[in-house]
Parts: structure tokens; sequence; C-alpha cells
């Protein structure tokens, strides 16, 4: 159990206050780790979650008016409230999603950082006088907040999630009402609960925890007065959201699947592209949607590659993400573990070769053991489905064509990595990449100053960098005539 009490909350929050859900129902949260129950948290309702657009509704009446530095203040104590209780925030992630008290510390650093950033460009939004089209007239086009806008996040950064959506939304004047992964809701309620120590108006954040999405999900994504819905999730969540908010025709960002590739050519560092590797592939043990899904090796370094990526991940250690040295979490549910099991199989029935790892872990419940697979095959699952588990298929190629056209063989384009030391290759390769980020010699690529998201079905929109900001803001045209 979490030692900080005060932020183990277990209620909704809506309009400022802490209140049970409308039907008195609550949900358990586990830790995927000992399968321990951490709280019993409010089942939020339709009706609850009407209640908090309509709070939100209210509060961006006076919060639209509040001037950019005035956000800015309060955005920037919240920063400095979730610093104080970084390892509070970090214990509680690590407990209700599994992943490495140290991996925890990181993203309630990354987490903040959007809210720190948000604070700043606030101060930045600006607009254009545009040169006039006619004598006596003058052309102006300002940026407004949208309006209220939901958010929807899932379990592998409970907290990051968030902030990179809330940050921008609220920095431009927008309020919010969030729905967090069921999983994971007890880090969003802290969040809320040091925003609310930090000065945010009551309306201005409110959180709908629920048992599952469905419900919460359609009054977010088709409440007539929510103009935006943002979400990070899987593609066929993201198709049904993007189906519901165009009854209203809101605006919408969606970061959703990914099947990254990491190439390695015969030119590369290959030290360095096995720390990239692991990095990419084995961080939160393979659950997030930048992971690296497929490698692809250039066939000059394949076996030397595949040596030295197995050595280096024979030494990450599988436990409890509380526990000391630990650095691979359990899988976040049994769910999660059936998949990885199921692409593993299908991989060795189809003639790939487990060079580590291939099963569940001695430890049982959601452990599995660091894989690495070779000989893999595009006519194997793998290569079409998200993994989502600390499994590496390796590919083999022969030419930069080749790779290019493997790389892009598939409807995402989230984030693609490769590493090489030719300066021509790395234009042309990184030019014919269809992903909206790729990382060149570089296995982690996220920060709050760059934009993040993604092309084809891996989503639309960007968050964080100056980017992030513009999709909380509408542009107004005025014209004034008659001068
Ligand atoms: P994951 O596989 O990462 O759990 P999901 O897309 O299922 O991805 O979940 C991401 C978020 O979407 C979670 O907050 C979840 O509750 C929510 N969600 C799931 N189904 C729906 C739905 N039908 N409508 C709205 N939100 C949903």
């Amino acid at each position: 159990m979490v030692k900080t009490t005060t932020l183990l909350l277990e209620h909704a929050f809506i309009n400022g206050e802490w209140q049970q859900a409308d039907t008195g129902k609550t949900f358990p949260v586990r830790n995927p780790a000992t399968g321990d129950v951490l709280a019993n948290v409010a089942d939020c309702s339709a009706l609850d979650a009407t209640r908090a657009v309509e709070a939100a509704a209210e509060a961006f009446k006076t919060w639209r008016h509040t001037t950019a530095k005035e956000r800015a203040t309060i955005l920037k104590r919240w920063f400095a409230l979730i610093n104080e209780h970084q390892d509070d925030i970090a214990l509680l992630m690590t407990q209700e999603c599994g992943k490495p008290l140290a991996e925890s510390k990181g993203e309630v650093a990354y987490g903040g950082s959007f809210i720190e950033w948000f604070a700043e460009e606030a101060r930045r939004v600006y607009g254009d006088v545009i040169p006039t089209n006619a004598q006596g007239r003058r052309l102006l086009a300002s940026k407004q907040p949208i309006g209220v806008c939901t958010a929807i996040t899932p379990w592998n950064f409970p907290l990051a999630m968030i902030t990179r959506k809330c940050a921008p939304a609220l920095a431009a004047g927008c309020t919010v009402v969030v729905k967090p992964a069921e999983a994971t809701p007890l880090t969003a309620l802290a969040l809320a609960e040091l925003g609310r120590q930090a000065g945010l108006p009551a309306g201005v954040f409110n959180v709908v925890p629920a048992s599952s999405g469905k419900d919460v999900g359609a009054v977010l994504s088709e409440h007539p007065l929510v103009r935006k819905v943002s979400f990070t999730g899987s593609t066929p969540v993201g198709k049904i959201l993007l189906k519901q908010a165009a009854n209203t025709v809101k605006r919408v960002s969606m970061e959703l699947g990914g099947n990254a590739p990491f190439i390695v050519f015969d030119d590369a560092d290959i030290d360095a592209a096995v720390a990239g590797a692991l990095a990419s592939k084995y961080r939160n043990t393979g659950q997030t949607c930048v992971c690296t899904n497929r490698f692809l090796v250039q066939s000059g370094v394949y076996d030397r590659f595949a040596e030295a990526l197995a050595k280096a991940v024979s030494g990450l250690k599988v436990g409890n993400g509380a526990d000391e040295g630990v650095t691979q979490g359990p899988l976040i549910n049994e769910a999660g573990v059936q998949k990885v099991e199921r692409l593993v199989d299908d991989a060795r029935n189809k003639g790939a070769t487990v060079l580590l790892g291939g099963k569940r872990h001695a430890l049982g419940g959601s452990f599995f053991e660091p894989t690495v697979l070779t000989n893999v095959t595009t006519n194997m699952a793998v290569a079409q489905e998200e993994i989502f588990g600390p499994v590496s298929p390796l590919f083999r190629f022969e030419t930069e064509e080749e790779a290019i056209q493997m790389a892009n063989d598939t409807p995402f384009g989230l984030a693609a990595y490769f590493y090489s030391r030719d300066i021509g290759r790395v234009w042309r390769v990184a030019e014919a990449l269809e992903y909206g980020m790729v990382g060149i010699n570089e296995g982690i690529i996220s920060t709050e100053v760059a934009p993040f998201g993604g092309v084809k079905e891996s989503g639309l929109g960007r968050e964080g960098s100056r980017y992030g900001i513009e999709e909380y803001l509408d542009i107004k045209y005025m014209c004034m005539g008659g001068l």
C-alpha cells in the first residue's frame, strides 16, 4: 500500500469536489505484480460524466477569460507540487501499472514536463494582423480556446498521457474532463488533488473513473457541450470515438497503435544499436505505443546483432517493479500475457527460432520472460500485430529498398527507428519512412519539446512542442470594414 495516504483517493473529482459515483458503485484497482486490491474507486456512469461535462462548460465561462499569466501561474504551481510528490506518485504508479520504480519516477518527471512547458507556451499564443486586401479594411486572425475538452487515456503512462493532453488544453483556456484507464485511475486522482491544491478552479479539471470505457466514453465523445475529444489508446477504440465525435463535428486528437520498425543497417554502430534496441523495446516491459515491434536487420550484421541483443536482454531483471534493481515488471493483465504467448507460439510454429525466453516467467501471474526471436518472416502474425510485451522479433533484409518497403508495409505510422552511419542513407531513409516520428541512431525520442504523433491509422494531431497547444485553439478571423 502507498505510504502517503493523502494521495490515495477513491472518489471521482467533479466540479472541484470529491464525489461518489451516482450509483454508489465502485470497482477494484489491482496491483498487477501481486494481484492485491489497492483501492476501490468510484465507478462513474453516464450521468456522472454528464455532470462533469456540464461543470466544465460552466467553468469555461470564467476560465477562458483568465489571462495567460494567471493560468501559467497555476500550472507552474501544479508542476511544483508534482515534483514535490514525485516519490509518492511514482510508488502509486508502480503499484497500479507494474512499471519499475525508476521508470515511474521518470514518468513523473516526463508527465510534469508538459505542465511546465505549456505553462510557458500559454503566454506565446499569438495571432496575426494580415496585410489587407482592400482600403478601409483591417484583417485579423486571433486564437481562442475551443471550449470543453475531454481526454480518454490508457494505463501504460498513467500520468503523462493525461498531462500531455490537459496541460495544453488548460493553458489555452479550455476546461477538461478526463476518463483515465480502468487499470490506473489512482495516479489520475492524485494528479487532480494536486491540481486542486495548485488552485485550479472548480470545474476546470474533472476526473471520472469508470470500470469500462463505453458509457462514460459515449458521453465524452457525443455530448453537444464537448468541443474536442483527445484519445490515446487502441486503433479500434479510436475509430469508435471518431465516429461518435462525427455526429457533432468535434475536433479530435488521436494517438493510436503503432508497429514500430527498428532497422539496423550493415554500417550501423552495433553497440549503439543494441543499447537503443534495449531501451526502445524493453522499456515498460514493451508496453508503449512507440516500442519497437519489428527489428529489421541487414544480413551482414544479422547474427552479430542477434547475439549481442540476446546477451543484453539476458541481463534484464524481472520482478515486482517496487523491488530494488528490477528492470522488467509484469504485463498489465492476463489478457496481455495471452496475446504475447499467442504471437510467440505463432512465430515458433511458422519456423522462428527462440534465442532467449519465449514463455511465461517462473514468477507466475502476468510476468513474461524477456524474449528474442530470430528467423522471423513477414507471414508471421508478429509482423502485423502490436506485441505490447517484451518480445524482439528479428527479420532479415538485404537491401535498403527492401528495408523501407518492409518498414512501411503496415497500416500504422507512429514511430520508426534506424541505425546507420552513412549520411546519404540517413536522409534517404528518414524521408522515405511513412511515420510521424523517426529516431535516427536513437532509441528513445519522446520529449515535451518535440511533436509526438502518428500518420496513417496511428492517429491525428500532435502532442507536446509548440504545435501541441494549437490542438486546443480555434482561429477566429475578424474583418473590420468602414475604416
Ligand atoms: P488498451 O488496449 O491500451 O487498454 P483501449 O483503447 O482499450 O486500449 O483503452 C484506452 C482507453 O479507452 C481506456 O481509458 C479505456 O477505458 C477506453 N475505452 C475502451 N473502450 C472504449 C469505448 N468503447 N469508448 C470510449 N472509451 C473506451
